[in-house]
């Protein structure tokens, strides 16, 4: 082998990221096997994450602006489609983006878009029938590195007979196509959309913590309530996986959950591991005791519990450690602060619901 096609067969093995064992193969004199010169530390493979945009649509490709993809609202107003408390003048939260449709529409004027699963992973929830604010919708769940992010699909016309929970799911899957239905008859076609979210479920026992709260509304989706799902920013997601050229490892996307803007940090009384930690360990930082006898989190302004420290010593009560001020307007319009005096905040009801249902506060 000549010393160039030895340098570029190293590097092609390099580039692979697989370890390779250099060694002297020519010329081996009779009788001697081969000798090693020098082995590689072997690379780990890091693990990616395939990520499709979840309609027929090159988001990853074509460097368009989210507005291009977004669809308006009945107000026309385009900003108050995107993610975060946006709708009626900033008092109601809107945990994901609405997407519209691309494809040629049928005769009937409704959209023909496929839904694909944005990542591999396993169908959670399918709910076939329009009674709730989602229509019809499919769950998924993705278990990446140490965190398990959901991925939620709603409004569609239908869902495909092979979209069952339990089943798992490859990135691209197909799940139904794009429509309009919600609890009450559905919305105008011209505003046909996919809402898609990226986030994190609080709780795995949903239906008890519902139940005991005697809600006047039955709970006909278990622990796939909204309620439970906490979403993170899609525009900004989309954005880290373009970035990442489209696959980023397992461990960046991991970070990416933990590494969302903290606006509400809070100490809270609750030892041992709760149970959103058994699905995201991922989640827990800093050098505190290996059993905790309480939890520092912090939560997004939009009520993600993304950050988990544990404390040495148990917390008297819930409270507020720190609340970022350039993100206070947007906790406060969320539930998760009330300001009792000037800088000073309380707790709110939306973040004592989240840390119930995440850590059985
Ligand atoms: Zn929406």
């Amino acid at each position: 082998m000549s010393r160039y096609l030895w340098i570029s067969g190293a590097l092609a093995c390099l580039a692979t990221g697989a370890g390779f064992l250099l060694a002297e193969k020519s010329p081996v004199p009779a009788g001697e096997a081969p000798r090693v010169v020098a082995a590689a530390p072997k690379a780990p493979v890091e693990p990616r994450v395939r990520t499709v945009w979840p309609t027929p649509y090159p988001y990853f490709t074509d460097g368009a602006d989210p507005l291009r993809w977004l669809q308006a609202p009945e107000s026309g107003k385009v900003a108050s489609v995107g993610y975060g408390m946006i709708r009626n003048g900033g008092a109601r939260m809107h945990e994901g983006v609405d997407i519209r449709p691309v494809a040629p529409r049928d005769k009937k004027g409704e959209p023909t878009d496929v839904v694909m699963a944005a990542m591999g992973g396993r169908i959670a929830y399918a709910n076939p029938a329009p009674n709730g604010a989602y229509g019809r919708y499919v769950v998924l769940e993705h278990r990446i590195a140490g965190v398990t992010l959901y991925t939620l699909y709603a409004h569609l016309a239908s869902i495909d007979a092979t979209t069952v929970a339990g089943r798992a799911i490859a990135a691209g899957g197909r799940l139904g196509v794009m429509g309009r239905s919600d609890g009450s008859g559905g919305f105008p076609k011209e505003r046909a959309h996919l809402h898609f979210e990226v986030g994190l479920r609080l709780s795995s026992n949903f239906a008890r913590w519902y139940a005991d709260r005697r809600y006047p509304d039955p709970n006909l989706h278990g622990n796939y309530n909204g309620y439970n799902l906490t979403g993170l920013n899609p525009v900004d997601f989309f954005n880290f996986i373009r970035q990442s050229g489209g696959e980023p490892t397992e461990k960046a996307v991991e970070a990416w959950v933990r590494n969302n803007d903290i606006a509400v940090l809070v100490d809270a009384p609750v030892s041992g591991t709760p149970d959103i930690l058994t699905r995201n360990p991922g989640l827990v930082v800093g050098a505190g005791p290996a059993k905790a006898a309480g939890w520092r989190i912090g939560f997004t302004a939009d009520g993600v519990p993304v950050r988990w420290e544990p404390l040495p010593a148990t917390p008297a009560a819930l409270k507020i450690v720190s609340v970022d001020n350039t993100l206070a307007t947007e906790a406060r319009r969320y539930g998760l602060v009330v300001p009792k005096k000037r800088g000073v905040y309380e707790p709110a009801s939306k973040l004592r619901t989240a840390l119930e249902l995440a850590a059985g506060l």
